[in-house]
C-alpha cells in the first residue's frame, strides 16, 4: 500500500487517464463532470440531520432531556453534522482517510455548506492527528476539510491552536465513558482566550469522546465558546450494534 501523497498522486494520474467512478457505488460518473467523485444518486441518498436536540442535533429520547450532550463541558455550545454516516457517507470518509482521495475533503465541505447554516463568526480548528500518524497518511483529513470549508464559509482556519500529544489508544472502546477515559488528555491547546468562538472540525462524530477531549483542552487554554461541525455522524442505532466492531477509527 502506498501511503499519503504517493497514493494521491497515483489517483490523480488514474483520474486523468480513466473516467471517474463513484467512490460509494462504483458507477461511472458523467464524463463532463471531471471533478465529481460521488455520483448524483449517492448524493441524493445521503440523509441530512434534521431537527433533534438544539444543542447537539442528536435525535431526542421519547422522554426526558438529551443524554448525548449532557456530559459535555458547558463551553461546548453546539455541534452540527451534515449527514448521517450511512453507507454512501461511510465510503466517502473511508476513501478520504485511507484510500488517498484528499479531494473528497472539498466534497464533504460542500455537503456541510449545503446543510449547515454558516456561523456568523469563528475560527475553524481541525482535530489534529499525532505527528507520526499525519506523516504516515501524508495529510490530516480534518485539516483538509477545515481548509475547504473555510474557503466556502469565508472563515479563518487555525491548524496550530490544537495539538495532539498522544494517540489515545484504539478508539474501539465499548462505551462512551471508556472512549472518553481513553482519549482524555490526548490534546493540548495554546492560549485561546483571544478567540471569540472556536469551531472544531472533524470528519465524523461518533460518541463525542474526541470532541469532548478537544473542547476540554481548548477550555483549559482559555477559550470560553466552542462549537463543532462534522461532515457525518454515526446514528445512535448503528452505534449500539457496532459497539464491539471496529467503529470509527482515526
Ligand atoms: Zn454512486
Ligand atoms: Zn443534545
Amino acid at each position: 500500500m502506498i501511503p499519503g501523497y504517493g497514493a494521491a498522486l497515483l489517483r490523480s494520474l488514474e483520474r486523468f487517464l480513466l473516467p471517474n467512478s463513484c467512490v460509494a457505488c462504483g458507477r461511472l460518473v458523467d464524463r463532463h463532470l471531471p471533478d465529481e467523485l460521488v455520483c448524483s444518486l449517492c448524493r441524493w441518498r445521503m440523509k441530512p440531520l434534521i431537527g433533534g436536540c438544539r444543542r447537539c442535533s442528536q435525535p431526542l429520547p421519547p422522554v426526558g432531556p438529551c443524554r448525548f450532550c449532557a456530559p459535555w463541558p458547558e463551553e461546548l455550545l453546539w455541534a452540527r453534522s451534515a449527514v448521517w454516516l450511512d453507507p454512501e457517507a461511510k465510503a466517502v470518509v473511508h476513501h478520504l482517510k485511507y484510500r488517498g482521495y484528499p479531494a473528497l475533503a472539498d466534497f464533504a465541505a460542500a455537503m456541510i455548506a449545503r446543510y449547515i447554516a454558516r456561523p456568523e463568526a469563528g475560527v475553524l480548528v481541525p482535530i489534529p492527528l499525532t505527528a507520526t500518524k499525519e506523516r504516515r497518511r501524508g495529510y490530516n483529513q480534518a485539516a483538509l476539510l477545515a481548509r475547504a470549508l473555510g474557503k466556502r464559509w469565508g472563515l479563518p482556519v487555525d491548524q496550530t491552536l490544537l495539538v495532539r500529544v498522544r494517540e489515545g489508544g484504539s478508539q474501539t472502546a465499548l462505551t462512551p465513558e471508556a472512549r472518553l477515559a481513553n482519549i482524555k488528555d490526548a490534546f493540548r491547546a495554546r492560549s485561546a482566550s483571544a478567540v471569540e468562538l472556536i469551531i472544531i472540525i472533524d470528519d465524523v462524530l461518533t460518541t463525542g469522546a474526541t470532541l469532548i477531549a478537544a473542547a476540554a483542552a481548548l477550555v483549559d487554554a482559555g477559550c470560553s465558546r466552542v462549537g463543532a461541525v462534522t461532515f457525518a455522524r454515526t446514528s445512535p442505532f448503528e452505534r449500539r450494534i457496532s459497539a464491539q466492531s471496529s467503529e470509527h477509527q482515526r
